[in-house]
């Protein structure tokens, strides 16, 4: 039985009986918490309204150490992040963000990097930044700080050095031409967006929510590629029946949207939050909701 104290984020609730609600806190002392907040859908509720998704505040409960739920004591509110809520793209792009906290990480397993990532994204997306941006700038970070950097450099399958002419990304980063044959869940990137990436990553946090990547000037990360296509739009054709036949033939390895231009959909519209199959596969289901971003998977999961 323990009283915890923690500056917290709201990442996501759920309506629990008649009147009480369950509350997922990503803290800064105690990582992933979830909570009962009593009586906190009741008109006068000692919570007001600073239960509501995003809002950061210091955070007080009581674990009493016979339930996953701790009791939710107090939450003050430090940043309520009310911008976040009244722009429908800032509230996607959060969303997307807070969801990823959410499914990426284990409860009581604290992590202030990652703590530290969340809440500069939720103040970038209520500046001037896209908000995609800063959910591809958020994304590409994620990874970082929870260990799965993509690697660059070389060919994950064959060691061979990057650059090659198309390379594909697979799990734990490029692979090259030949190795990308041999694993069908590897997916076309361009070369720009291997570059855009190192760059995003590479670069201080102000400099990736502004600098240019690679051609596209709309800043419009969904789209980068298909104004930089690595290949004809014959071969893109070619690519996207050969796709279509594999999703025929094997329908649980198919791509949910075949060809390059889905393979550059990370933070945009061809890419929504983390889908169900999170919960189902884990990182490796996960690498589809996540686009490039894509999990590793480990050697001990089957695919
Ligand atoms: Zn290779």
């Amino acid at each position: 039985m323990a009283l915890g104290k923690s500056a917290a984020v709201v990442i996501g609730s759920f309506d629990l009986g008649e009147s009480d609600r369950v509350i997922t806190f990503y803290s800064r002392e105690y990582g992933k918490v979830r909570g009962v907040a009593k009586a906190s859908r009741r008109m006068r509720s000692r919570f007001g309204g600073a239960l509501e998704l995003f809002t950061l505040g210091q955070l007080v409960f009581f674990d009493t150490g016979r339930s996953d739920l701790v009791r939710v004591d107090h939450f003050d509110v430090l940043e309520p992040f009310a911008a976040l809520r009244t722009d429908l793209e800032r509230l996607g792009q959060a969303a997307w963000v807070v969801e990823c906290v959410n499914r990426l990480t284990a409860e009581h397993d604290p992590h202030a990097a990652l703590y530290g990532l969340l809440t500069r994204s939720l103040r970038a997306l209520t500046g001037a930044a896209t908000p995609p941006r800063v959910a591809v700038c958020f994304g590409a970070r994620c990874l970082d700080v929870l260990g799965h950097r993509p690697r660059l450099d070389r060919c994950v399958e064959c060691g061979r050095a990057y650059p090659f002419a198309r390379p594909s990304l697979d799990e734990g980063g490029v692979t090259c031409e030949a190795c990308a044959a041999q694993a069908p869940g590897a997916t076309a990137i361009s070369p720009a967006a291997v570059a855009a990436l190192g760059r995003l990553r590479a670069a201080r946090w102000e400099e990736a929510l502004a600098q240019p990547l690679g051609h596209d000037t709309t800043d419009r990360p969904a789209d980068a590629h298909r104004e930089v296509p690595a290949r004809g739009t014959a071969a893109v054709r070619d690519d996207r029946r050969a796709a279509m036949r594999h999703s025929a033939s094997n329908p649980r390895r198919a791509p949910a949207s075949p060809g390059p231009v889905r393979a550059v959909g990370v933070g945009g519209a061809n890419s929504g939050p983390p889908s169900a199959t999170v919960a189902r596969h884990g990182f490796a289901g996960a690498r589809r909701g996540l686009g490039v971003w894509g999990p590793i998977r480990g050697p001990h999961e089957e695919p």
